[in-house]
């Protein structure tokens, strides 16, 4: 049953296609070696050819291009031995050369494609129609003087990977889905940071409608939304918007809207009637860009092993549920680290710790993984105590939480602590005998009430600080009281 929004003419199928501008992760800049930083002062970081300036040649930076080659390589994508750049002729006021450097009919990355993975388990195909290499422009603030505007040129000339996909999703979870699932791609890379807060991943969202059945409507553009669940929210609200259209008789017309966060709606920003003639033509500066099938190989040997790989890998081998491993491979650190856990390891033991107490751990203290206070080799340290019994799983959930608090290895806390766990089965039984010595009333009761075993457990427990090995406090409890 596919996703469809209910309308007064009856059900609506939705349309959607990605436009993904992700900011390469270089030093310099696309055609300069001006650096990129985030967070710089304004205007630190522009050269002559970012500003513009008459006479200053571009220079193509080969890191931004190898860039390029591994994100069409992760993206199953063809990679074009020769693309060219372009002009893309408009005027705006922090575009000072009054042009982009772009790609337009010959982009360095041609069709590829996407799985997504749904909530229901399922996955599905969605096609790159194109990744093109382009400039940024720099950026107005208008918001620092009462009368006047800024303009910062740090991020001009910064390389950019324009994304497009087919019109393939069909619904803001797809759209949710693609997007999470690219942003993960490029992470594994190191292509793109990813960092939608910080402007280095935007996307222009296109939605159309239709009825079951029918070709393709016109759509409209939302322009850079910069988040995930903005992205799901806009698709909604604009396909909502559309059919209210279609309904009352009119016709939607192709225009760029802008999702408004706050109230949930897209509004009209302008109209196709006013689309700029850009006069594209190939950029004289720049010879067409030419990449050697030999290097794309090398840039291929070099590539990581992606999510899809290493989430078949975590089921394969490790014998995780497909949800499991798709939580542990979402960010490669988290992998990387899991995968540090496990070694040598029972891998569905450290999952669920990892999975389990841990993540519950750094949720708490608002951490992420980066700067856990618990290191892999510490968890796993901790895993190994619980192995040989030292620890019992309640005692090992203490000892996790103090090593989050100290960032001490295991081992010390238990030493400092005094909590081994005691399995020496004289010790239990001499606790058990003192406890059942002491309350003849209650072993009367439980002969007649022999859910009372529960109390036995937790008196003796708590004769023995904690540290009995509950299996074995059980089983002495047990063979004492008669069954
Ligand atoms: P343009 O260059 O004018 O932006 P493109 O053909 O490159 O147009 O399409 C831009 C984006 O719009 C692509 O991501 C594509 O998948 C999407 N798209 C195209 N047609 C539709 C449609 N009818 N409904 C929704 N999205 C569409
Ligand atoms: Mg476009």
């Amino acid at each position: 049953m596919s996703y469809t929004i209910e309308g007064e003419t009856g059900p609506w199928e939705l349309v959607i296609g990605l436009e993904v501008h992700a900011q390469v992760t270089s030093n310099a800049k696309l055609f300069s070696g001006a650096a990129t930083e985030f967070g710089a002062e304004p205007n630190s970081q522009v050269s002559f050819v970012d500003a513009g300036f008459p006479g200053m040649l571009p220079v193509i930076n080969r890191e931004c291009v190898a860039q390029a080659v591994r994100t069409g390589l992760g993206l199953n994508a063809q990679v074009n031995p020769w693309s060219r750049f372009d002009r893309k002729n408009y005027f705006y006021a922090d575009l000072p050369q009054g042009y982009q450097i772009s790609q337009y009919q010959f982009p360095i990355v041609g069709t590829g494609q996407i799985t997504i993975e749904l909530a229901d388990g399922s996955t599905r195909e969605i096609g790159i129609t194109r990744l093109h290499l382009e400039q940024d422009a720099g950026k107005s603030l208008h918001d620092q003087h009462p009368s006047k505007s800024y303009i910062d040129l740090n991020r001009s000339g910064v390389a950019l990977m324009e994304i497009v996909s087919e019109p393939d999703m069909r619904s803001p979870e797809e759209a949710g889905a693609y997007l999470t699932k690219l942003r993960q791609i490029l992470r594994y890379l190191g292509t793109c940071d990813g960092n939608m807060e910080q402007g280095s991943l935007r996307a222009d969202v296109n939605v159309s409608v239709r009825k079951a059945g029918e070709g393709f409507r016109t759509r409209c553009e939302v322009k850079n939304v910069n988040s995930i669940r903005f992205v799901m929210q806009a698709v909604e609200a604009e396909a909502r918007r559309q059919i209210e259209v279609w309904e009352s008789g009119g016709t939607v017309d192709q225009e760029t809207r802008l999702f408004d966060t706050t109230r949930g709606v897209t509004r009209s920003m302008r109209s196709k009637e006013d689309a700029h003639d850009y006069r594209y033509f190939p950029d004289p500066d720049l010879p067409p860009l030419v990449v050697d099938p030999s290097w794309i190989e090398e840039l291929k040997a070099g590539l990581p092993e992606l999510p899809d790989a290493r989430r078949t890998r975590y089921v394969n081998e490790f014998g995780l549920s497909a949800y499991d491993a798709s939580v542990l491979v979402a960010e490669k650190e988290t992998a990387a680290f899991y995968e540090e856990v496990a070694a040598g390891r029972d891998p569905k033991v450290a999952a669920n710790w990892v999975m389990g107490d841990f993540f519950a751990m750094l949720n708490r203290m608002g951490k992420g993984i980066e700067d856990s206070p618990v290191t892999a080799q510490h968890l796993g340290a901790l895993l190994d105590l619980i192995a040989d019994k030292t620890l019992s799983g309640k005692m090992a959930k203490e000892v996790l939480e103090a090593m989050g608090e100290t960032g001490k290895p295991p081992g010390t806390i238990v030493e400092e602590r005094g909590l081994r766990q005691v399995t020496d089965t004289g010790a239990i039984e001499a606790a058990v005998d003192a406890i059942l010595a002491a309350n003849p009333d209650k072993i009367a009761q439980y002969r007649e009430k022999p859910t009372l075993f529960g109390w036995f457990v937790g008196q003796v427990m708590k004769a023995m600080k904690g540290q009995g090995n509950p299996a074995l406090v059980n089983e002495v409890l047990k063979a004492k009281l008669g069954g």
